[in-house]
């Protein structure tokens, strides 16, 4: 049994899907704060398997241990389980740090104690801030954070870090995940922001419903050929594969290092523009967009080389741009049309 921690999530439910679809049992567990219920039904019907499903925050130390007496066949965990929006995080700090590294500690000592020693993390092109040298590796320095959400990826890390060289029995491998975007195919699970989205992709889908009148797109004057920042976009059917990957090289002991890290992305930098052209494209619709200034703490440009993930993984991304904006615009017209 594989326990998500976060698995009602965005990432979180297509990686059950995933994971189900693999074979695995999986066991979800989260505290709703921003995901709903449904989803456990909608993952239901994506793959005809339930999974079974608990109502935790991870921050209550106790009831956390107590999850893993109940399901003594716990063998793996893939720890999704993180407050994400970067300005929030600097609205909330003391939030963030105590969501995101007290569920860690919590996840960890629990794993600890009974002896489920396999562990798949969350983390973020974020920890490599504005590379100098472009693509990306796993060797690339690490950046101060820019806000608190990014240090506390940067102090997940750490802690992962430190805890696998005090046991070497403790197994792990952090996803580096760059831009996850789109959603499933069936158009039943996908990105659903609370709020005004801060994100490109659902702000694009949800202007394009008539959702919000207009897309702002944030600077056209930076070094890059169109003007526009650069990220590296990946199909979340992807991203959600990759966690499955990691997960059977941890349990076939095929990891080289108790703990890994790898870049999870397509290795292609793509501009706003970019998106908001291939969006009208596949689309056939015309998108309201004005360009005002630059976003306090945007990145110029990122992308990610992919090929120890290629390598070491046996893992790339499949899904094209054009396939993947389709099935973000299929997802939010479901979603609109049913709620
Ligand atoms: N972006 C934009 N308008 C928006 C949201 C985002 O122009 O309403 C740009 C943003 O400046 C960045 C890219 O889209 O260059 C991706 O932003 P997102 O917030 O999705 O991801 P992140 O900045 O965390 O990589």
């Amino acid at each position: 049994m594989i326990l998500t921690t976060g698995g009602t999530g965005y990432i979180g439910s297509h990686t059950v899907v995933e994971l189900q679809k693999a074979g695995f049992e999986v066991l979800i567990i989260d505290n709703l704060s921003n995901s709903n219920a449904e989803i456990i039904d909608r993952i239901e019907q994506i793959t005809g398997i339930r999974p079974f499903f608990e109502l935790l925050d991870l921050k209550n130390k106790e009831k956390t241990f107590d999850l893993f007496k109940k399901y003594p066949k716990i063998e793996a965990v893939v720890h999704f389980a993180a407050s994400k929006a970067v300005g929030e995080s600097v609205q909330k700090p003391l939030m963030y740090y105590e969501n995101n590294i007290g569920s860690l500690l919590n996840i960890l000592q629990a794993m600890e104690k009974y002896h489920c020693l396999h562990f798949v993390f969350s983390s973020s092109c974020t920890v490599y801030g504005q590379p100098d040298i472009l693509p990306v590796t796993e060797k690339s320095i690490r950046q101060p954070a820019e806000s608190p959400y990014g240090n506390t990826k940067m102090i997940s890390e750490d802690i992962i870090k430190d805890f696998a060289v005090s046991n070497k029995s403790f197994q792990a491998i952090a996803l580096r995940y760059f831009n996850p975007i789109g959603a499933h195919e069936s158009g039943l699970i996908g990105e659903l922001p609370n709020g005004i989205p801060n994100n490109l992709v659902p702000f694009v889908t949800q202007t394009a419903f008539g959702l919000r009148p207009k897309l702002s797109i944030f600077g056209n004057d930076y070094n890059t050929p169109d003007g526009s920042c650069i990220r590296d976009y990946i199909n979340v059917v992807d991203l959600a594969q990759a966690h499955v990957v990691a997960i059977k090289r941890l349990l076939d002991n095929k990891n080289k290092n108790n703990f890994e890290f790898f870049n999870i992305g397509t290795g292609k930098g793509i501009s706003v523009l970019e998106i908001v052209k291939t969006f009208e494209k596949v689309t056939d619709l015309k998108l309201n967009y004005e360009i005002i200034g630059r976003r306090i703490g945007d990145i110029e440009k990122i992308w990610a080389e992919t090929s120890l993930a290629n390598e070491e993984l046996g893992w790339k991304a499949q899904r094209n741009l054009e396939e993947t904006l389709l099935s973000a615009w299929n997802w939010e017209c479901n979603y609109r049309k049913t709620n």
